[in-house]
């Protein structure tokens, strides 16, 4: 069970904090005024995209010293931008600066008006920390699932992990492979299949097994992926669909946070060579549902959806 570590594995927490990043970075823009507080080449403030999503290659030609610098102001003036262009220019760099140039022929600077920062996600375009969780859960372009999730309680984190499985962000084996960060993409729990996140968390046999067992704790084993179930999100929707409404947030934070410990075990497995059985695995969605209950009773009351069953109807 020795696997290699290699200094790429360890990027894995700056892969999440990347896209963090990348999702606060998509939602903020600049309305420009005098140009003075704004970068010309990386903030985004020309159409509400910045000139480096715009123009990638333009972009990797100026060096990155004077993109930290740059400001709109600056630039405009006598067009110092095409200065600041000093790598090669190959076909695609002429093209994307034609483009630049034809956005920038009309931008007037207003000398008495500071830039503002906008945020998309409210109506008066404050930044809050409520309207940033949400546009985490309603992204964009609308993702199967997510309507499901928003209405689920669960802890944040658990619910940013499902947020990533629906977005297909998660750094599995096999999105590692595709990246060219790893050779073998072979599950780490059943070492028969590739590890992408519907296997991970519907379609490998101990994950079946975690399941099947989990569900039966309720009465609900028919529930549980079968040989059939590919996919996490349509499993999910059929599953719950199969009990009465009174008893769906119940299962939807049951999958949410058999999920999220599905992953933990998996980076576990893949990083710290540490390994669960199917019972320890079991184990610890109930210890994690009881410290659930007790922590955040009055807020998430989960008590009431399994608590009470868990202690009526423990393990075998
Ligand atoms: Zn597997």
């Amino acid at each position: 069970m020795e696997k290699k570590r290699s200094g790429k594995e360890e990027r894995d927490p700056a892969e999440f904090e990347n896209v963090i990043e990348a999702m606060f970075q998509a939602s903020i823009y600049v309305e420009v005024g005098n140009g003075h507080k704004t970068l010309f080449w990386t903030d985004r403030w020309l159409q509400g995209q910045s000139i480096s999503d715009l123009a990638p290659c333009l972009s990797n030609a100026v060096g990155s010293r004077i993109k930290k610098q740059r400001t709109v102001a600056q630039a405009l003036n006598e067009d110092v931008w095409v200065r600041d262009i000093t790598g090669a220019l190959t076909v695609q760099v002429i093209l994307e600066y034609f483009l630049i140039w034809d956005l920038t022929r009309d931008i007037q600077l207003i000398e008495n008006t500071m830039d503002t920062l906008c945020w998309k996600w409210t109506s008066d375009r404050m930044f809050t920390t409520t309207s940033a969780y949400r546009s985490f859960f309603i992204g964009q372009h609308p993702v199967e699932g997510a309507k499901l999730l928003r209405k689920t309680r669960a802890l944040a984190k658990c619910k940013f992990f499902i947020w990533l499985v629906l977005h297909d962000r998660c750094w599995t084996a096999a999105r590692r492979k595709k990246h060219g960060l790893q050779d073998d993409d072979t599950c780490v729990m059943c070492y028969q299949a590739s590890e992408t996140v519907d296997h991970l968390l519907t379609a490998c046999p101990f994950t079946r097994e975690v399941w099947f067992r989990m569900l039966r704790t309720l009465g609900w084993e028919t529930l549980a992926p079968d040989t059939q179930s590919t996919f996490l999100v349509p499993w999910w929707s059929a599953a719950r669909k199969q009990i009465s409404k009174d008893n769906r947030r119940c299962l939807d934070t049951l999958v949410i946070l058999t999920s999220w410990l599905l992953w933990k075990e998996r980076n576990h497995r893949t990083f710290d060579q540490r390994v669960r059985t199917v019972d320890d695995v079991l184990t610890w969605v109930y210890d994690e549902i009881v410290a659930w209950c007790n922590e955040h009773g009055t807020i998430y009351a989960i008590s009431s959806d399994f608590g009470d069953r868990m202690t009526t109807q423990h393990l075998d």
